[in-house]
């Protein structure tokens, strides 16, 4: 039976309760009188200095999801936007994957890392060419990574995970370092969470894939990730391990769309009720070519307009998570939803084990690649891309270090502090890239740019004092943040 606070995985994505969610909002997506109701109860409401939204439950989501009526369509995107300019402002954080290795002992059917492929080359990085990727990723000038890896207990041990994390947070090549690494391994156990929590992991990543059961065990048909409730359970364990920012997503492609969004939806209900916090980020994949998988042959594949709608639809119903698009979708796709309330973007992306160190902006290895990457821009390409467009990219992995995590993240948000605090924090971050990593042409838009969004910071004393920290950081001096 449906129940938000229980801990068994069927209990609080019940497969019924989808199916009635589905049902409920096929009945309704012309009722206009309900869907205007749930817009206006979704709207930012002004508290203080900040804004508070309310959210919109699972059911009440999945009914602006199928809306068919086009004024409230539109209505829905204008509404996405204003959320995200509420909480996020126009920040863009910006981050890179790095794989450490493509060992896996599991037999996922739309990932090319499943043990029976035979053609991928096998590789895992050793802690020297670990240091090697993070030089390269911290010569693009990036801050922020997301450690990827197989599920391999002998070749990829957690042992293995944290000497990797401690070796990149190691490395200070030049100004660089990287201040932050999220981390996407598969489910693993509450002491594991804890290890991983003690190397000061940022947020912790696991996509559920699908969350339909019988489809879940079919495309996951041997290996440890086969047990659908250790997998959906295990965002509870890395809570109770101690990490309090974790990361939802679904790869869309695998099963219907609107499935997928109501479960996602009452994952991130079950985590609030049971945790008091959603998720820190919630990721919207789609299934890509990758080496011996043809993307065709998954059925439920979703085109940009539909996965514009549910980006949409998701910002509007969890307002406070920060929501990825990686460069699994191209430039084009990524402009489209970006305003919609996407947050966090990657650029610079190699999927490859050792795709970074000894290879040019534009040689990428395909070997050992997971899937093909759409976006092939450089860092600093997708800097000036994002600043043409009026966003401001930023380094920043300040909350982090300044524990405000999980619901103390949130607070800052509802108290309206964010042009106090990320907005000079993001400015200060991109100055640093500008110095030391941008091309001229990205270096002067982004000046221009840092001058105009100084003015936007509401407190003269917190201005003043980025002003001068930017100053600074013009010196030579590094690392500054509120
Ligand atoms: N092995 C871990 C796990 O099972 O969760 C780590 C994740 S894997 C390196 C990262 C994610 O890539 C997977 O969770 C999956 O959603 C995604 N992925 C796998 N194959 C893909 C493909 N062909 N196209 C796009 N994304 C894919």
């Amino acid at each position: 039976m449906y129940d938000p606070k229980s801990l068994k995985a069927e209990e609080f994505i019940d497969h019924e309760e989808i199916l009635a969610t589905l049902e409920y909002a096929e009945q309704n997506k012309s009722n206009r009188e309900l869907i205007e109701q749930i817009l206006e109860k979704a709207k930012p409401q002004k508290k203080g200095n900040g804004y508070v939204c309310k959210g919109l439950s699972h059911r009440e989501a999945s009914v602006l999801l199928v809306c068919d009526i086009p004024d409230l369509v539109e209505k829905m995107y204008k509404l996405a936007r204003e959320i995200k300019e509420a909480f996020y402002g126009n920040r863009i954080v910006m981050f890179a994957p790095l794989y450490l290795s493509n060992y896996c002992v599991n037999k996922c059917v739309y990932c090319p890392y499943h043990y029976q492929n035979k053609t991928i080359p096998r590789k895992k990085l050793t802690q020297e060419e670990v240091a090697a990727e993070v030089m390269a990723l911290q010569d693009m000038g990036h801050k922020r990574l997301a450690i990827e890896a197989g599920e391999d207990p002998v070749n990829n041990p957690i042992e293995y995970i944290i000497d990797c994390i401690k070796t990149i947070y190691s490395v200070k090549h030049k100004n660089g370092a990287i201040r932050r690494v999220n981390v996407n391994i598969a489910a693993t156990t509450v002491e594991n969470y804890r290890k991983l929590k003690e190397a000061e992991i940022g947020t912790y990543i696991l996509f559920q894939e699908t969350y339909h059961k019988e489809s879940y065990e079919k495309l996951h048909p041997a290996g440890p990730k086969h047990n659908y409730a250790y997998h959906t359970e295990a965002m509870d364990r890395a809570m109770e391990g101690g990490i309090d920012d974790v990361g939802l997503g679904v790869l869309f492609g695998l099963e219907l769309y609107k499935y997928e969004f109501a479960g996602l939806l009452m994952h991130a209900e079950h985590l609030e009720a049971v945790h008091g916090v959603g998720p820190h980020t919630i990721s919207v994949p789609r299934i890509k070519h990758a080496d011996d998988i043809d993307p065709d042959v998954f059925d439920n594949g979703i085109d940009d307009d539909t996965f514009a709608k549910i980006i949409a639809c998701i910002r509007i119903a969890v307002p406070y998570t920060g929501m990825i698009v990686s460069t699994r979708e191209n430039e084009s796709c990524r402009d489209k939803v970006i305003g919609l309330g996407i947050s966090q973007i990657s650029g610079g992306s190699r999927t490859s084990v050792g795709g970074y160190a000894g290879y040019s902006a534009d040689e990428r290895p395909h070997d050992t690649e997971q899937f093909d990457v759409s976006d092939q821009r450089s860092l600093d390409e997708v800097v000036r891309w994002l600043m043409d467009l009026g966003y401001i990219p930023s380094f920043c992995t300040a909350c982090y270090r300044e524990g405000r995590t999980g619901d103390r993240f949130m607070s800052l948000c509802k108290a309206g502090q964010i042009l106090n605090c990320c907005h000079p924090n993001a400015l200060m971050t991109l100055k640093e890239f500008l110095e030391d990593y941008a091309s001229p042409e990205t270096k002067e838009i982004g000046e221009k740019l840092i001058k105009e969004e100084l003015e936007k910071i509401p407190n003269p004393k917190v201005k003043q004092k980025a002003t001068e920290y930017i100053e600074n950081i013009h010196l030579g001096k590094r690392d500054f943040r509120f």
